[in-house]
């Protein structure tokens, strides 16, 4: 017998280079702020978000990178147990893109086979700036059989629909 207040548990960890906005798409979502100009740093490991989708109560912990972002210094432990990755890129910034294979390859190496992942194409509120093409980016997660969701943490366009189609798809697959 479960005294808990969900029906289900889900661990959500971002990666992607430094810089992306994944520590503001975690504010954003678990907060509703944006904050102009902070660092990198929120000062814990996971944020909490109870989400309920048609009557199903989802508990997200959603794990932050507190600025360890190199590759290979995030190690196995980060991966470990996570039921989705969001693999996140800065649309205005072209090397953020062609850093993915990088992090495919240690989601290759490091988390478990049945891990969901959703590549994010973030800041799109600066469309003036982009410089990678939404088509090039879909290819690249379809390809890779990724889920693909442009996002403004800035703006909160689409940040609420990302964690909600990933606690989707999870129960889905759960
Ligand atoms: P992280 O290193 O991936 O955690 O990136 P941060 O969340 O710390 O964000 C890095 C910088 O990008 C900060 O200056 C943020 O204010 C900015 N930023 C994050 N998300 C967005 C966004 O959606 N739009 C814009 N214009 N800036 C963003
Ligand atoms: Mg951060």
């Amino acid at each position: 017998m479960s005294m808990e207040d969900y029906d289900y548990l889900f661990k959500i960890v971002l990666i992607g280079n430094a810089g992306v906005g994944k520590t503001c798409l975690v504010r954003r979502f678990t907060q509703g702020l944006f904050p102009p100009g902070q660092g990198a740093t929120i000062g814990v490991d996971f944020m909490i978000k109870t989400v309920e989708i048609k009557g199903v109560k989802v508990k997200l912990q959603i794990w932050d990178t507190a600025g360890q972002e190199r590759f290979r210094s995030i190690t196995q432990s980060y991966y470990r147990s996570a039921n989705a990755l969001i693999l996140t890129y800065d649309i205005t910034c072209e090397d953020s893109f062609r850093c993915l294979p990088e992090w495919l390859r240690e989601i290759e190496q490091y988390a478990n086979n049945q891990v969901v992942t959703i590549l994010v194409g973030n800041k799109i509120d600066l469309a003036d700036k982009r410089e990678v093409h939404r088509q090039r980016a879909e290819e690249f997660a379809e390809a890779q059989s990724m889920l693909y969701l442009e996002t403004s943490a800035k703006e909160s366009d689409n940040v609420e629909k990302l964690f909600l189609d990933l606690a989707c798809e999870l129960i889905r697959e759960a």
